[in-house]
């Protein structure tokens, strides 16, 4: 049974580098809840008038020779979203910087897992991955790996593949915000746990288009920017890490020309005041926990008075064709979990642990491709006829 034991042999070799990239993976001490607390509320939608302007973010393009999933030129993408009024253009390849989008960023992660990050306005390209098994630890690593190469690290779909739980979001730190809406999953939970947390995350709406001919791909998700259409690269930068945003779902499947948006946002003292456009199903405040916090029906106006128990409040707004949610607004400052500190000691042990499997493996590997070298060699001499 030669074949089983070179089959075997080869399964060994392939495990040693999945047991070597863990025993380089340190282990963070995660800190504990601190949901937003102060007296005073941050709102990132404090301004006269709200003005919107539209964006997609995570479009894939034809590349790396049509193996990864994605139909289109940057030129067709572009022409596409164009046609549909949409201001900003992010195409979104797959372990890649594609020079022709108009924003530039790329979507980092190749594991089975789906453990996806979007990185905004990249250095460079990271290849670092976990391709099978994630702990929470190798999330952060990556995390870590990949904060200082983008000036915007977005946690992608969560909710796809189960990539990223809400109690993960809740302790991991260094990320600036999550791509709630996704067309592979709705993550409304999973923020809101982070949130609940105490770590500001805006929210960010997404197609995930691979083929922009397809009515069903295009404007399914979508964020709409509080900026002026006008305004350069860098105030759109700023206004998706103040949260100056507002994700969309569509509920209907074709791409809509109208629907309304948010004319108003504002904290007068300790009462928030929400308008929208036109007339709307519902209306809903939400907070701690996901936690509904006011509700109104067929109208286009929602006045709440803030409780103590408070820490951060979003809007909803239901028609029969739309959902949107806006970023949140949070009592004290925006702040965000940084990197957790490195456990040492754990570490340590963990590099040992995971090092001596890898080593057992290559080990093992080596062993079973030598016996079966050394029987041919032995068959060899056993069937020299004899003299
Ligand atoms: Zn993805």
């Amino acid at each position: 049974m030669l074949w089983t034991k070179r089959l075997l042999a080869l399964f060994l070799l392939l495990l040693a580098p999945i047991a070597g990239i863990q025993a380089l993976t340190p282990l963070y001490k995660f800190e504990g809840s601190a949901p937003f607390s102060g007296q005073r509320w941050f709102n990132p939608f404090s301004s006269d008038t709200l003005t919107w302007t539209r964006a997609n973010f995570h479009i894939h393009s034809r590349t790396w020779g049509g193996i990864t999933n994605g139909h289109h030129s940057p030129s067709e993408i572009i022409r596409a979203y164009d046609s549909l009024g949409y201001r900003w253009i992010g195409i979104a390849d797959y372990q890649r910087i594609n020079s022709e989008s108009p924003i530039l960023l790329y979507e980092h992660g190749w594991s089975i897992g789906k453990v996806h990050q979007l990185c905004f306005w990249p250095e460079s390209v990271r290849w670092w991955d976990y391709p099978l098994l994630q702990t929470l630890s190798a999330k952060q690593h990556t995390l870590r790996i990949l904060r200082p190469t983008t000036p915007l690290l977005v946690i992608a779909h969560p909710r796809f593949l189960g990539s990223y739980t809400g109690r993960e979001l809740s302790r991991l730190g260094g990320y600036d915000a999550i791509e709630v809406l996704n067309r592979y999953g709705d993550s409304i939970e999973e923020w809101d746990s982070a949130l609940s947390s105490g770590h500001f995350t805006p929210i960010i709406a997404s197609d995930n288009a691979h083929d922009v001919y397809n009515p069903h791909e295009v404007m399914s998700r979508w964020t709409e920017v509080a900026i002026s259409p006008n305004a350069p690269i860098d105030s759109l930068r700023a206004a998706l890490y103040r949260g100056r945003t507002v994700g969309y779902k569509n509920r209907t499947p074709y791409p809509l020309r109208a629907y309304p948006t948010f004319r108003r946002i504002e904290l007068v003292g300790e009462t928030l005041f929400v308008e929208t456009s036109q007339p709307v199903d519902s209306l809903r405040i939400i907070g701690q926990n996901g936690h509904i916090r006011a509700v109104s029906y067929q109208t286009d106006k929602l006045i709440y008075s803030i409780r103590p128990a408070d820490t951060y409040l979003r809007a909803e707004a239901y028609t029969s064709a739309v959902e949107a949610y806006t970023s949140p607004l949070v009592r004290g400052v925006p702040k965000r979990r940084p990197i957790p500190k490195i456990d040492w000691g754990w570490t340590g042990l963990h590099g040992l642990f995971w090092g001596g499997i890898a080593v057992f493996l290559i080990v093992a590997g080596l062993r079973l491709i030598r016996a079966k070298q050394n029987k041919q060699v032995q068959d060899r001499f056993l069937s020299q006829p004899l003299e």
